[in-house]
């Protein structure tokens, strides 16, 4: 079949041919209808020092998808052939605490598709059939694609209650710009989001942002004097791995605010902890989507209004792989999907 691989350790993938993975008794084979490039698959074509010490060589990579049931492992229950999926794609082992507490985000031993495990960017892709999660009608393939990504931007944004509070994001790549949306769904007072990219900003103030703040230009208490905010946010979204994004987060928080860190800075990197004391911080890390509540929460804001399409920007027949990723690597995209049965 054919395969979307990096099949050297070296910068770039290949279109190239696979053997149809096997499918296990408790797995469903699922054929892929459209994927999504991340951020993640940006570091693994750039083969920078994570992908390079992470990905395994030859393998075809990419875990957010959407495709049909084609053929299910003689254990399976409550799917059948043709159902319409998305997958989640941490795949976790079962046995440990946490697992067995039904907190499978956080399964010390999970294995990410496309990642640890070959991938989506595939005809077909074999997965545990309690990773699938079936698509209701009403969702769009370009949007159930997306799942994945818009699970990140949940499980951060819904982390704390956001009715009637005021929200900084920090970040404004496609995740920030999600979260941006279901903040204003769920009953944000004002939601500001930070970036250095004019183009993901305006994608962000078309996305329901009170305040889209390009912080090589403007401050942020500026921007707070100007929303007449006399004390500070009440809660932070680090959607940007940038440490002077957090620093600059911690800077402007209420005390008693509660912050989501989604975002992956540099290990070591340092923060004023005076910020976090003093202020009586709140800090919680993010990982992935839980599962599955994270999934349902999804579905029901779609289908609740939460309108998402603007964050899908371009679409390529998986042929011109090359310009969708050169696409994303210029920053001035949202979301870029590649259809698989163009
Ligand atoms: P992205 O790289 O597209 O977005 C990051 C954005 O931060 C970019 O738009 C960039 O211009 C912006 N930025 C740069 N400097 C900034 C500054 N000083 N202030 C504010 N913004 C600044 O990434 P994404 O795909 O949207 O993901 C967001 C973050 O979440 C990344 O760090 C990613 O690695 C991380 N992530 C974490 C998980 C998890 O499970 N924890 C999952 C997915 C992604
Ligand atoms: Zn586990």
């Amino acid at each position: 079949m054919k395969a979307l691989a990096k099949l050297t350790p070296s910068v770039g993938l290949t279109l190239t041919s696979v053997e149809k993975p096997e499918v296990g008794p408790n797995d469903v084979l699922i054929k892929i209808k459209k994927t999504a490039i991340c951020g993640t698959d940006i570091h693994i074509w750039k083969w920078d020092e994570w992908a390079q010490k992470t990905i395994p060589v030859p393998m075809h990579v990419g875990h957010e998808y959407v495709g049909v049931i084609a053929e299910m492992g003689q254990e399976v229950r409550g799917f059948k052939i043709g159902d319409r999926v998305s997958g989640e794609g941490h795949i976790t082992c079962g046995f440990c605490r946490n697992c067995r507490a039904g907190r499978r985000h956080l399964c010390r031993n999970t294995v990410g598709v496309g990642v640890n495990r070959a991938g989506a960017f595939a005809e077909y892709l074999a997965i545990p059939a309690v990773n699938a999660f079936k698509i209701p009608d009403d969702i769009s393939d370009d949007l159930a694609a997306i799942f994945d990504p818009f699970g990140n931007a949940t499980h951060t944004a819904l982390s704390f209650n956001l009715v009637g509070e005021d929200v900084l994001i920090t970040g404004a790549g496609p995740i920030g710009i999600m979260a941006v949306a279901i903040a204003r769904h769920v009953g944000a007072r004002h939601v500001v989001i930070t970036d250095v990219n004019d183009h993901r900003l305006e994608l962000a103030r078309k996305m329901g942002a009170t305040r889209a703040v390009n912080v090589s230009r403007e401050n942020l208490a500026d921007v707070k004097t100007e929303l007449h905010m006399v004390e500070g946010f009440d809660v932070g979204l680090e959607m940007s791995g940038v440490p002077s994004a957090f620093t600059s987060m911690l800077e402007h928080m209420n005390h008693g605010g509660k912050i989501a860190l989604l975002g992956i800075p540099p290990s070591n990197t340092a923060i004023d902890w005076n910020q976090v004391i003093f202020k009586g911080l709140e800090i919680k890390g993010i990982y992935g989507r839980e599962m599955f509540e994270t999934w349902y929460k999804m579905v029901a804001m779609l289908q609740s209004g939460l309108d998402l399409s603007p964050i899908i920007t371009h679409h390529y027949p998986v042929e011109e792989f090359k310009t969708g990723f050169e696409t994303m690597l210029s920053g001035n995209s949202g979301k870029v999907i590649l259809d698989w049965e163009a």
